[in-house]
């Protein structure tokens, strides 16, 4: 059982957290690390844990704790760790807004409209999910169509569940968890339909998820239309072409009472923008430092609000760099600016952070635009020169690829701009 201790605030803090998931909780503790005193992590749910709690599977903490978690099991380790370093948790309670010199101003349901100053604060806010409205299903508008987080907090949290039989739109990993959570709990799931020519989630998913249960996944396939008057009743789906527009001529119907929609998360920041904080147009997160700060002194983010991670453990890692650099900011003991841009290349959606420091070693993540097989990844100067590359077996936009930037690597690399490219490999 995750609990919190009931706290009144103090009227400023070292470092203040928005957002009490796996990211916030990481943050405050090693905030604390870094060399803030008072740390507080503001929560709007009534306990702290974030996505997580929902997320009954096993499949998380390999990285981080080197066994296999539940959600909630992974949450409370981390909130354990909270709880052990004295740091201030609010939990029902939702940050509103944040001003330029960093005074936080929360609503909670004990204390109302409290404000805060904050020498430091940390942007935790995780993601949220798209829903039907995000890319216009036509059709009309019944009762059972869920996002696939609701439908998983319905079932896991509340114990009802949304439908009889369910048709799943989008193959990414909340979508294939939820179609063997489905099916476990004696719900009909006809097949998932994914846009895609491939699948969006993570490759053990789609064997512990779908082949393992025999769901079928439909590649290249859409829903073009949700049809019902009070309850959906079928839904028309159609194959897509190269341009994924639906070959309607090729459509059939699915009958089904429920659809989930499984088409992505938004990185949830309202806040940010209100922060007047530069965003990535392609993460829709933060633009950040090594250091994890944003674009605003004394201002940093970590976890999904930043970019859609595909496993916890990461989130856990980069949360730790957010925290510890706040902790640093507050004692003044911040390493130096970054000297390097980093440019996404050729199939490279983005990568995270946007600048690096060639005195300090770094972890980068990356997505690529398209799966390729046998690739190299390529670093290369403004001028084109090859600084570093490294081989990989495979890359694929559902997983994340993780580089490690040590200053030796960059050794012989002068410039202010580093891009970094995925080529596919011919073999000799
Ligand atoms: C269905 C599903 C399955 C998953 N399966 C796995 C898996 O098998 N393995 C794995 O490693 N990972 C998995 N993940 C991913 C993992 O859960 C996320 O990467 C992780 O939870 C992100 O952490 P976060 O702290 O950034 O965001 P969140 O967990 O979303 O936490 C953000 C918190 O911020 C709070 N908040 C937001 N705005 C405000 C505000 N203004 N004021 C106060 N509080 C606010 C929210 O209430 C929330 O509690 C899964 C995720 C989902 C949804």
């Amino acid at each position: 059982m995750i609990t919190t201790k009931p706290r009144h605030l103090r009227a400023s803090y070292d470092v203040v957290v928005v957002g009490g998931g796996p990211a916030g909780l990481e943050a405050a503790v090693a905030a604390q690390a870094g060399g803030a005193a008072h740390v507080l992590i503001v929560d709007r749910e009534v306990e702290a844990g974030g996505i997580l709690i929902q997320c009954i599977h096993s499949g998380f903490g390999l990285h981080r704790f080197g066994v296999e978690l539940t959600g909630p099991e992974y949450a409370q380790r981390v909130l354990m760790q909270v709880l052990e370093h004295d740091i201030d948790v609010v939990t029902d309670a939702y940050v509103l807004d944040i001003d330029a010199h960093r005074r936080v101003k929360l609503m909670t349901t004990t204390e109302g409209i409290a404000l805060v100053d904050a020498r430091a604060v940390v942007l935790a806010m995780g993601a949220r999910e798209r829903t039907r409205a995000a890319i216009r299903i036509p059709g009309t508008r019944p009762a059972g169509v869920f996002t696939a987080g609701l439908a998983q907090r319905l079932v896991n949290l509340y114990g009802v569940l949304p439908g009889h039989r369910a048709v799943i739109l989008g193959s990414g990993d909340i979508g294939l968890i939820m179609a063997r959570r489905l099916t476990l709990e004696g719900v009909e799931v006809v097949g998932v339909f994914e846009i895609m020519p491939y699948a969006n989630g993570l490759n053990r998913n789609i064997v512990q998820c779908l082949h393992d249960f025999d769901i079928p996944l439909h590649l290249s396939t859409t829903i073009v239309e949700i049809h019902g008057a009070h309850r959906v009743d079928k839904v028309t789906v159609a194959p897509v072409n190269a341009a994924l527009q639906p070959q309607l001529d090729r459509a059939w119907e699915v009958v089904c009472d429920t659809v989930l929609v499984a088409i992505g998360l938004i990185p949830e920041n309202e806040l940010s923008q209100q922060m007047r904080l530069r965003l990535d147009p392609v993460t829709r997160g933060p633009v950040v430092t090594s250091t994890m700060e944003c674009t605003r002194d004394g201002v940093f983010a970590c976890g999904n609000v930043v970019h859609i991670h595909d496993l916890v453990d990461f989130v856990s890692a980069e949360a730790a760099l957010a925290g510890f650099s706040a902790g640093q900011y507050v004692n003044g003991t911040l390493p130096r600016p970054d000297n390097v841009r980093l440019q996404p290349g050729d199939n490279v959606a983005y990568c995270v952070p946007h600048t690096i420091s060639t005195e300090r070693e770094h972890t980068v993540y990356l997505r690529a635009r398209r799966p390729l097989d046998a690739c190299t990844l390529q670093l290369r100067d403004a001028t084109g020169t090859r600084v570093y590359e490294k081989r990989l077996r495979y890359v694929f936009p559902a997983e994340m690829v993780n580089l490690r930037l040590r200053p030796a690597i960059l050794q012989h690399f002068h410039g202010d701009v580093l891009r970094i490219d995925l080529i596919a490999r011919v073999e000799a």
